[in-house]
Order: C-alpha cells, then sequence, then structure tokens
C-alpha cells in the first residue's frame, strides 16, 4: 500500500533540484543574506537559472508546456530548494503555488494564456506575486474562519466591461519583481469575505500599479517582499479569475495544497541546520572526544532527526491527499496542518542546532544564526499557526482520526 521508494522521474527531480542548491544556491547566499539594500538581496540571475530549469512549472500541465508533476513533486522540489536557501524556495513557491490558483479557478483562456506564458517565458523569469494580505489584516484572508469582511479594503468596482482597482496590499513576496499580479478585491461593499470577493490577474505593465517599499526582512532576505497598491487600475472583466464573488472559494480551495510548499520549505531548512549540526557534533572535540558522545548532545540530535521525519511525512501525506481527493475523505481539509506542525519544529531544531554549535553558532560567520533568523518566519506567513489551528479545529468532528 505504501512505497517511500522515489519513482525514477522523482530521483530525477530531486537529482536536479538539490545539485541546483547545493552548487549555484549555496555558495551565493552569504553575499545576498548580508546586502545591506534589501533590494540588492534577491538573486535575480539565480531566479531565472532556476526557472529556465522549469523549476516554476512544475505543476502546469504538460499541454501548456509545463512538467505535468503532482504536489509529491512540489513538496520534494520545494524541500530541496529550501535547503540551499529559503529566500529562494519563496521566490519559487509562490510561482508554483499561484500556477495552482489559476489552475483551480481560471477558465480555458486564462490557463492557457497565463500558463503557456509561464512555460514559454521561463528562461527570461516569468514571475507571479499573490497579492492578498492588506494592512488591515492577512489573519481573515489566510483563515477566512467565518462571517469575516474587514481585512480586505482593496475595491473593485464594475464600470461596464472594465473593473476599477483602488486599494492597498502590503508584504507581498515577488512584489516589484514580478510580470502578473493575482490580486483579490472587494466587489460586493457589504457582503462576507467569502461572497464579497473575487480574484484578477493584473499584468505587471497595467497602468495604476504602484510599487511600494521594498521590506527589509530580519530572514528569508533573498525574497522580495514589498507593499503594492493600485490607483484606479482598470482591468478588463475577462482578466477575473472564476465568478464574481467567488474569490475566497477559489482560495480555499488552494489553501487545501498551500502547506504542502510552506511545510516542504521548513522541512528543508530543519534538514540544512540538523546536517550542519550533526557534521559539527562529530568533528568537535572536547574533553578529548567528539561531542557526539555526549548523550544530551546526541539526544538533541535524535530528537531533531525524528521532528523531521515526522513532518516530511505529514506533508507529503497532504500532499498524496491533494492529489487523491476520492481516496481520502478523512484528511481532507486538514491540509492546514501540513504547514503548522513543519513550521514550529523548525524553530525548534534551528535552536537546537544553535545550541549543539554553541559559541560558534552565534557568530555571522556560519550559517547557524541565519537559519534561526530564516525559522522565525513559518508560524507567521501564510496564516499564522494559530490561526490556521483555529481553522483545523474547525473541521474535526468532520474528520475522524481512524487508519481509514
Ligand atoms: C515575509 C513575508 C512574506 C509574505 N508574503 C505574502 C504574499 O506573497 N502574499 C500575501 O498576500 N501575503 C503575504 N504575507 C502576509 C502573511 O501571510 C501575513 O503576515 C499573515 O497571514 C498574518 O497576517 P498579519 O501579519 O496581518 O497578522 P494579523 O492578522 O494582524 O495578526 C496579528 C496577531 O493576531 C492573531 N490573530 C488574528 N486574528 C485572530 C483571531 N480571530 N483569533 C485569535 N488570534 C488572532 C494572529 O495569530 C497574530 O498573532 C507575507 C508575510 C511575510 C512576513
Amino acid at each position: 500500500m505504501i512505497d517511500f521508494n522515489l519513482s525514477e522521474e522523482q530521483r530525477a527531480l530531486y537529482d536536479v533540484v538539490h545539485r541546483f542548491s547545493v552548487n549555484e544556491i549555496r555558495p551565493a547566499v552569504e553575499k545576498f543574506d548580508s546586502a545591506s539594500a534589501p533590494e540588492d538581496a534577491v538573486p535575480l540571475a539565480l531566479l531565472r537559472q532556476g526557472m529556465a530549469l522549469g523549476f516554476s512549472n512544475l505543476l502546469i500541465p504538460e499541454e501548456y508546456g509545463g512538467y505535468g508533476g503532482d504536489m509529491i513533486d512540489y513538496a520534494i522540489a520545494v524541500e530541496e530548494l529550501a535547503y540551499g536557501d529559503v529566500g529562494i524556495a519563496d521566490l519559487f513557491l509562490v510561482n508554483i503555488s499561484l500556477s495552482r490558483l489559476i489552475l483551480l479557478g481560471g477558465n480555458q483562456q486564462q490557463k492557457s494564456t497565463w500558463l503557456s506564458r509561464m512555460c514559454d517565458d521561463a528562461d527570461k523569469g516569468f514571475v507571479i506575486a499573490g497579492a492578498m494580505t492588506e494592512p488591515t489584516g492577512g489573519s481573515e484572508i489566510f483563515c477566512p474562519l467565518a462571517d469575516a469582511k474587514f481585512g480586505v479594503r482593496t475595491k473593485a468596482v464594475k464600470k461596464g466591461r472594465h473593473y476599477r482597482l483602488d486599494g492597498a496590499k502590503c508584504f507581498i513576496t515577488n512584489g516589484g519583481i514580478a510580470d502578473l499580479y493575482i490580486v483579490l478585491a472587494r466587489t460586493a461593499p457589504d457582503a462576507s469575505n467569502l461572497e464579497g470577493c473575487s480574484i484578477f490577474l493584473v499584468p505587471a505593465d497595467t497602468d495604476g500599479i504602484v510599487i511600494g517599499k521594498t521590506e527589509n526582512k530580519m530572514g528569508h532576505r533573498l525574497s522580495s517582499v514589498r507593499e503594492i497598491s493600485f490607483d484606479a487600475l482598470d482591468i478588463p472583466e475577462d482578466y477575473r479569475l472564476g465568478a464574481e464573488g467567488a474569490g475566497f472559494r477559489i482560495l480555499l480551495e488552494c489553501y487545501e495544497g498551500n502547506g504542502v510548499g510552506v511545510g516542504s520549505s521548513a522541512v528543508g531548512l530543519a534538514r540544512a541546520a540538523y546536517d550542519a549540526a550533526l557534521e559539527y557534533a562529530q568533528q568537535r572535540n572536547i574533553w578529548g572526544r567528539p561531542i557526539l558522545q555526549f548523550e544530551s548532545v546526541a539526544a538533541k540530535l535524535a530528537d531533531m532527526r525524528m521532528k523531521i521525519e515526522a513532518a516530511r511525512a505529514l506533508v507529503w501525506k497532504v500532499a498524496w491527499s491533494v492529489d487523491h481527493p476520492d481516496k481520502c475523505n478523512a484528511f481532507n481539509k486538514l491540509g492546514s496542518m501540513a504547514k503548522i506542525y513543519p513550521a514550529g519544529i523548525v524553530r525548534e531544531i534551528t535552536s537546537s542546532a544553535m545550541d549543539i554549535f554553541a559559541g560558534a553558532g552565534y557568530m555571522r560567520d556560519l550559517p547557524m544564526e541565519k537559519y534561526v533568523r530564516d525559522a522565525m518566519l513559518y508560524p507567521i506567513y501564510d496564516g499564522t499557526n494559530d490561526l490556521l489551528k483555529q481553522f483545523v479545529a474547525q473541521q474535526l468532528p468532520h474528520a475522524p482520526s481512524t487508519i481509514c
């Protein structure tokens, strides 16, 4: 029933991404991570290189020129990218997850225009950004709990065969470098989010897009995160993804698999910290022996390893259930667990790794302090862990914990 051996294709995918991560990303990270201006921290050439290798197009069906992969492929690729650097993994996972959003919500014309464009222009680095969060609160958007209606203030007002967009978005990954923005906006002023919001495909060269400041982040410094606003921006009605008012329903379907991307990224970072700590524990000799021989150090490493294995198994189970919605009823709607658990353990694992390196780990010469900075983001973005747990809790009565 269960086979954890990678297929030949999965192994080949792993090899390509792992090599890119170790040979291309890792040697470049320190320079970009330490750039004093956040604009200089984004490695555009590396992004283009990875895109030319097809990393952004993993989930796009072959008929549009994509790789035609599944959610396990997505998990494998993002974990390996994050093993190299989590900021770069963000650049890709946003693209991949938004290609899925277009697949889920787009009509035939939209899919063939934009998904083909992502594949055809991969060499030039065709980038997408998802502009959902607003200064009025991201929690409402990534955890649409009940009848919330305060978090989306960006308006899309219908004028003939166009919509006019006005409003401001914040914390937008790939902001400023994107060719296409996928924008959540309110089309019905008084309705709840679930009824009153729609999604629009907005090409970056549309008049009325205002690119705001680049955020100066604590970690994930190699990703570009910016404010974006819309000033009397006119967009044709056929650039709306799905029906008017269906925006949140499309997002909800997409969220079911979102945890696979962020969760795999957390696993990749946790593994990078664990590998470094294990190597150090074997090499660092004090009291006449390697510190791995001290029980407390060994127990830390065993604990780190167990959590990584548990996190990856959970992410892969969610990935599989998203690909097989008909076969995994008890597990459907619990997809956020794939984000929540890895996002929690990656903070613990990077902190334990720092403890094993002790004084040396605290210094900027080694990547340990970067790993700790990078880990802090996971329980915050793509919906806070606290809120996502509430979201999962709502589903528990309908999702028995039985084996089948
Ligand atoms: C580096 C980075 C990249 C990002 N990339 C993107 C992106 O590409 N696109 C995008 O749209 N957004 C993006 N975001 C936004 C991100 O998803 C949000 O920051 C996140 O969803 C949390 O929203 P918030 O920061 O507004 O927190 P808030 O919603 O203000 O929440 C603040 C606190 O209140 C708690 N809280 C909120 N509501 C409740 C409640 N009902 N009950 C109990 N507690 C509650 C939260 O758990 C949290 O602790 C990014 C953020 C960061 C930091």
